[in-house]
């Protein structure tokens, strides 16, 4: 009989990679599409600031308003497209390309992650990391309007479905404490928050407060230790 084993699955923003990297790169993107298109000027530091600020989704109306307030619905659309049209360059956390590194050949790893499914898709491939990956769970793509995004969870069943063998142990490994521990914590896997000094300004999802039954049952400020700290669990 195969040793039992333990199925390492990531979260992707945010715990592989900084996603203020990919905002910003969509607001170029964004920027370039409004003043070639509207023949207006946003600035992309305006943006970034408001980012910073803890503007997610709201932010785009609210520049484009001044840039120029007149403009329309369909105006505000391309905009919002421009940003997810764009093509990311990303790179790892250095921390995390190393403890990934590491484990690649030794781990069964997966990845599970929320969002738009095509975007996602094109963060994976930017960072070049979708062959460690045994599995990869786009939540986007479960169904409509994040009805499977995290904290449901679909996507731990079909990771479990996909990669587990009868004793078989898993573990989810995120950065946001409002959704990513709720649904492994309550299937018996493991639960390791990466919480880097660093970017606690800087998160896009900083402001989050733990969920019920979401608080993880480790907190590292880096993977530098993950391979140690996986082989206690
Ligand atoms: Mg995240």
């Amino acid at each position: 009989m195969a040793m039992a084993q333990l199925r390492v699955i990531f979260d992707l923003d945010d715990t592989l990679y900084p996603e203020r990297d990919y905002a910003i790169g969509g607001f170029l993107s964004a920027a370039a599409w409004a003043r070639e298109t509207l023949g207006v000027t946003v600035r992309v530091e305006r943006m970034t600031a408001l980012l910073d600020e803890g503007y997610l989704g709201q932010l785009f109306p609210i520049v484009l308003k001044e840039a120029n307030p007149n403009h329309c619905a369909d105006d505000l659309k391309g905009f919002m497209r421009a940003y997810q049209a764009q093509r990311p360059v990303l790179k790892l956390f250095e921390d995390a390309a190393v403890a990934l590194q590491s484990m690649v050949g030794g781990y069964s790893m997966g990845l599970i992650t929320d969002g738009n499914a095509r975007s996602q898709a094109a963060k994976v491939e930017a960072l070049a990391i979708a062959s460690h990956f045994s599995h990869i769970i786009y939540t986007g793509a479960l169904g409509e309007k994040r009805a499977f995004h995290k904290p449901h969870p679909l996507s731990f069943e079909l990771m479990e479905a996909a990669l587990g063998r009868e004793g078989d142990r898993f573990v989810y490994i995120g950065d946001n404490v409002s959704k990513d521990f709720v649904a492994p914590n309550g299937r018996g896997w493991s639960s390791i928050l990466i919480d880097r000094p660093e970017t606690r300004q800087t998160r896009i999802h900083r402001q989050q407060k733990v969920a019920e039954g979401g608080a993880p049952q480790v907190t590292l400020e880096n993977m530098t230790l993950l391979v140690d700290v996986l082989r206690q669990l």
